[in-house]
């Protein structure tokens, strides 16, 4: 755990640890559980000056010792680190990233690395940022420490001494199994916040508990921002024709479910698939059902928000992405529009240098991974992808998506007039319809379906007819007609290269 590794650096006096967490409070409370007789002190942008920290009952109190309100980490560095205050102390700055962009700031750091280093000072000093930012001049002296998430018997433990410290009754043990999966990815701060919060409105840790802690660690994926959980709420019978792609992700589903017995057997764990075909064909349709159906939770990966605006941040917002996606497993990790988040890679200029990076990152990963975590990534445009993505050993499968054939549009027509207007569903001449919607994609399917019963609606009609859907098809137009020749070049391309078709 990072605690151990955090005294261990302490005691062996490494000049600089880097802790790189989103989440400071957890980072501070640490420390302060881990300093010993060392005293922690503060440098803060936000206050300019020092402040003492110590531990009371794990809450933190700032002790009032200011040492200079207007101490800047430039004067501290020259100046005041040497004071004899310093002395056997801990020194945490928080938010150091962009100091350390500042060459002067560097090469304060490292004549005090080396007097540290010489034993002229005894000082430990702790950076706590979300981004990583080591500068050459320091990689010597940097300890980094990731941020280190608990394992589901770690959790368990902490549901257990929650329970014992507020003398709540008996936890069964279905549900100490499902909360512990449930608190996956959360670092001991959320698990303990969520668990009062559960308590004082549920009085006890029982189904509607869990409920309130699956609906806290939506919100807390959210506010780390670059992950997303996304509930699903589709199914396999909710997709019309992908029947070779059905089958295959039911396999893979099969392995996950049972997965220790597979791994015994033999069988290795799934890595993932990419799915690339036109818009509006059942994709990110797909992404979804595949996390219901393996019974995992779905995680989309914002590549927008992955990209940080300051040197290392990108790279780093991935790592935590990846690391948190692997704490929650099993789960599916859904990277949509792939092709978006890796275009421009080889290219110059800095942009194009992080995302290369960024490429370089993910592919490793996926080369290495040996975790459950499913990745199911989505492409509308393939030909943008750089090939390396597509070589073996990344994925487990590449699938193309065409435009529904007949037989794919007529099961998309009844699962959406089904949805919507089943008593309609025997009257209406799906066949008719299918006819008269060659080229159209399944979302171009389900918006002659919603137009048709809307016009049914307006005209004061008590049921939906064929003519209504026919109606709304003759008002629009279809996707190959609006794609035109793209879409026979990219289905070209996807033979070429020997995707497996999806239909
Ligand atoms: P994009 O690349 O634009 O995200 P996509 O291929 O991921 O497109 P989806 O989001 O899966 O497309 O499809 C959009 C909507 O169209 C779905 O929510 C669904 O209602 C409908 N749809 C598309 N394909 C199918 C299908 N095969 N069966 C049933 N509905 C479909």
């Amino acid at each position: 755990m990072l605690k151990e590794k955090l005294k261990d650096y302490i005691d062996a006096n490494v000049p600089i640890i880097y802790i790189n967490t989103y989440d400071d409070n957890a980072a501070e409370e640490e420390i302060l559980e881990v300093t010993g007789r060392r005293k922690v002190w503060e440098w803060n942008q936000m206050y300019g000056h020092l402040k003492r920290k110590e531990v009371e009952k794990k809450e933190i109190s700032n002790v009032h010792e200011i040492l200079n309100a207007d101490c800047t980490l430039e004067q501290f560095l020259k100046t005041g680190v040497v004071e004899k205050e310093f002395n056997r102390k801990v020194i945490m700055i928080k938010d150091i990233a962009f100091y350390l962009e500042n060459p002067e700031i560097v090469a304060l750091f490292k004549n005090t690395c080396l007097q540290i280093e010489s034993g002229d000072l005894d000082t430990v000093f702790v950076f706590i940022s979300s981004i990583l930012k080591v500068p050459k001049e320091l990689e010597k002296y940097i300890t980094v420490l990731h941020e280190e998430y608990l394992t589901q018997e770690e959790i368990k433990k902490e549901i257990l001494d929650f329970v014992r410290e507020n003398s709540i009754g008996n936890v069964y043990d279905k549900t100490l199994e499902q909360m512990s999966l449930a608190f996956k990815g959360l670092s001991v701060l959320e698990i303990d916040t969520i668990l009062s919060l559960a308590f004082s409105q549920e009085g006890e840790l029982n189904e509607s508990a869990l409920k309130l802690v699956m609906e806290q660690k939506k919100q807390m994926i959210q506010k780390a921002g670059i992950l997303e959980m996304v509930s699903c709420e589709e199914e396999m019978k909710d997709i019309g024709g992908l029947e070779n792609l059905k089958r295959w992700i039911g396999n893979k589903a099969e392995v996950l479910k049972r997965m220790k017995e597979a791994e015994d057997f033999g069988v290795e764990l799934p890595k993932g698939v990419l799915i690339a075909g036109i818009p509006g064909c059942g994709k990110s349709l797909n992404a979804k059902a595949s996390a219901k159906l393996m019974g995992i939770p779905l995680l989309k990966l914002d590549m927008g928000r992955v990209m940080g605006k300051y040197v290392g941040e990108s790279e780093s917002n991935m790592r935590r992405a990846i690391a948190l996606a692997e704490a929650i497993a099993p789960c599916v990790l859904w990277v949509d529009e792939l092709e978006k988040a890796f275009s421009g890679i080889g290219g110059n200029g800095g942009g194009a240098e992080v995302t290369t990076r960024l490429f370089g990152q993910f592919l490793t990963w996926m080369q290495e991974k040996k975790s459950a975590v499913f990745v199911v990534a989505t492409a509308n445009d393939i030909m943008k992808l750089p090939p390396e993505l597509m070589r073996k050993g990344r994925f487990d499968e590449i699938f193309y998506v065409q435009l529904p054939k007949p037989e794919e549009r007529r099961k998309i027509f009844e699962i959406h007039i089904g949805k919507r207007r089943p008593q309609d569903l025997g009257k209406i001449d799906i066949s008719k319809l299918v006819e008269k919607t060659e080229g159209y994609s399944g979302a171009d399917i389900e918006g002659v379906v919603k137009e048709g019963i809307e016009r049914a609606f307006i005209k004061g009609k008590n049921e939906v007819s064929t003519q209504d859907i026919l109606t709304a098809i003759e008002s629009t137009h279809s996707l190959k007609e609006i794609m035109g020749d793209s879409i026979t070049k990219m289905e070209k391309e996807y033979k070429s290269r020997k995707f497996k078709n999806a239909s």
